[in-house]
């Protein structure tokens, strides 16, 4: 635990803020709406990990302790994805986690998020088991409230934790409201699905460009291509929550399909300099016809594929990495080129760094957060670049949010960056104009 850390009295084992602090932050939101004549809109909702005991007991507590991260993690990712305006995560005990939001948010809304978190908590954890690496699934049951005026947010705490308990009990009961209003008319998931696929026929679903940055001259040198579901009820559903949706849903291939052409078709317009980076699903590049079907979109579009970046994750099966290869090298024979991205995010597997034909590594932002501060994350970071350079890879930077970060990134050799600093993602009409 760092020393910052301790003073904000934060977890040991998941970084995340406590009871005390939540509620302090929550008591903020609301005097800081007080003094602007506001009313405040505070949402929360506590995440209970059901027999969470029985993992402990069944995996070993070093087991039960990985899935406790492993579940932070998902809610901060969640979190940062899908909330808008002033949000925080907490561990209140054991498994109960706290997501409280301060932000104009529909009652149908907050529960299709609560939703979609207990979705994304209950994906298994792979490698989390004893020994042979087992998998540990957890059931989760979330409470959810929306603040009435004046509350205290200790009192919100306490009515939320009496629902949990409620629904903890009751079977097949994921989610609860603290007013008693059992199951809202709320979307199902199979609505949600069918919305999809209406969805990609109306045009709701918008591209944003995040505008690249050469680190030494700082001129624009391309965008990254971003999803975002504009639903007519629910709001802005992010990037994460909507392929979860289309995982479910099987439309993974026509919404990357969509998203490609759409992207392509804009980046078509662009001055002849930039490069255009589209990312893809582990679920992508394990389709046979996927190399084609790039193929297929980047002719149709008339981009030139020398101009296009492929981001790819870890996340796809190791076992898979030679038959990802070869569909990869079909698309760099023609002049694409390929990022291995969010590089440091998750289990860095340098398998990947083997099989794979890449151009470039894309640094997480958790490789970047401290780099300006710490002497061990700028190890790391030195580390890296010293293996890329040995690779012929280029570095991008992703997540520079001050220009501190930027000067620690230029000086140790990446060649690109991406971030708040320079900008947030931009409508296709806004990134036009900005680097036209
Ligand atoms: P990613 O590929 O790592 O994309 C970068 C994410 O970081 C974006 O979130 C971006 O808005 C955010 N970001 C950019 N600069 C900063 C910064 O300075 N600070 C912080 N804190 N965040 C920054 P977004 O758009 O919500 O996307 C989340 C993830 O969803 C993406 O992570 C990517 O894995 C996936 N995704 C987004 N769009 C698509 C898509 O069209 N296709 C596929 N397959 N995946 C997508
Ligand atoms: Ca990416
Ligand atoms: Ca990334």
């Amino acid at each position: 635990m760092t020393k910052e850390e301790l003073a904000e009295g934060r977890d040991r084992l998941t970084g995340l803020i406590g009871a005390d602090a939540a509620c302090a932050q929550i008591a903020g939101w609301q005097a800081e709406a007080a003094q602007a004549g506001e009313t405040p809109s505070v949402h929360a909702m506590l995440l209970g990990l059901r027999r969470f005991e029985a993992v402990n007991l069944a995996f070993g507590k070093t087991a039960g302790d990985r899935a406790l991260t492993e579940v932070a993690s998902r809610l901060l990712h969640f979190a940062k994805d899908e909330m808008e305006g002033d949000w925080l995560v907490a561990r209140i005990a054991g498994g109960t986690f706290l997501l409280a939001g301060n932000e104009a948010c529909s009652r149908e809304r907050w529960q299709w998020l609560a939703d979609e978190l207990a979705q994304a908590v209950a994906i298994p954890i792979p490698g989390s088991g004893a020994g042979a690496g087992g998998t540990v699934r957890l059931w989760p049951r979330v409470s959810l409230l929306r603040a009435m005026p004046g509350e205290r947010p200790e009192r919100m705490l306490d009515r939320l934790a009496a629902t949990l308990d409620r629904a903890q009990q009751e079977q097949g009961r994921r989610l609860l409201w603290v007013d008693g209003e059992v199951s809202l008319p709320g979307r199902t998931s199979r609505q949600l699905e069918a919305d999809l696929l209406a969805a990609l026929d109306r045009e709701e679903i918008e591209i944003l460009f995040q505008p690249q940055y050469d680190c030494v001259d700082g001129h624009i040198v391309g965008a990254e291509a971003l999803a975002r579901w504009q639903h007519p009820e629910l709001g802005r559903i992010g990037a994460g929550a909507l392929f979860a949706i289309a995982e479910r849903a099987d439309h993974v291939g026509p919404l990357s399909r969509h998203i490609a052409s759409a992207a392509l078709a804009a980046a078509a317009r662009w001055p002849e300099h930039l490069r255009l980076s589209l990312n893809v699903t582990a679920a992508d590049l394990g389709t046979g016809k996927f190399a084609d079907s790039i193929m297929r979109e980047v002719t149709s579009a008339g981009f030139p594929p020398e101009r296009l970046t492929l981001e790819i994750t870890e996340q796809l099966l190791v076992t898979e990495l030679d038959r990802s290869a070869r569909r990869l090298q079909k698309l760099v024979d023609i002049g694409i080129r390929i990022a291995l991205d969010d590089f440091g995010a998750g289990f860095s597997n340098f398998r990947y760094l083997k099989a794979l034909p890449l151009h470039y590594l894309k640094l997480d932002r958790s490789m970047v957060d401290g780099i300006a501060e710490s002497s061990r994350d700028l190890a790391v970071l030195r580390g890296i670049l010293a293996m890329a350079s040995a690779l012929d890879l280029e570095v991008i930077a992703e997540g520079v949010e001050s220009d501190e970060q930027r000067k620690v990134v230029t000086r140790e050799g990446c060649t690109v960056w991406q971030g708040f600093l320079g900008s947030p993602p931009l409508s296709a009409e806004e990134f036009a104009a900005l680097a036209g």
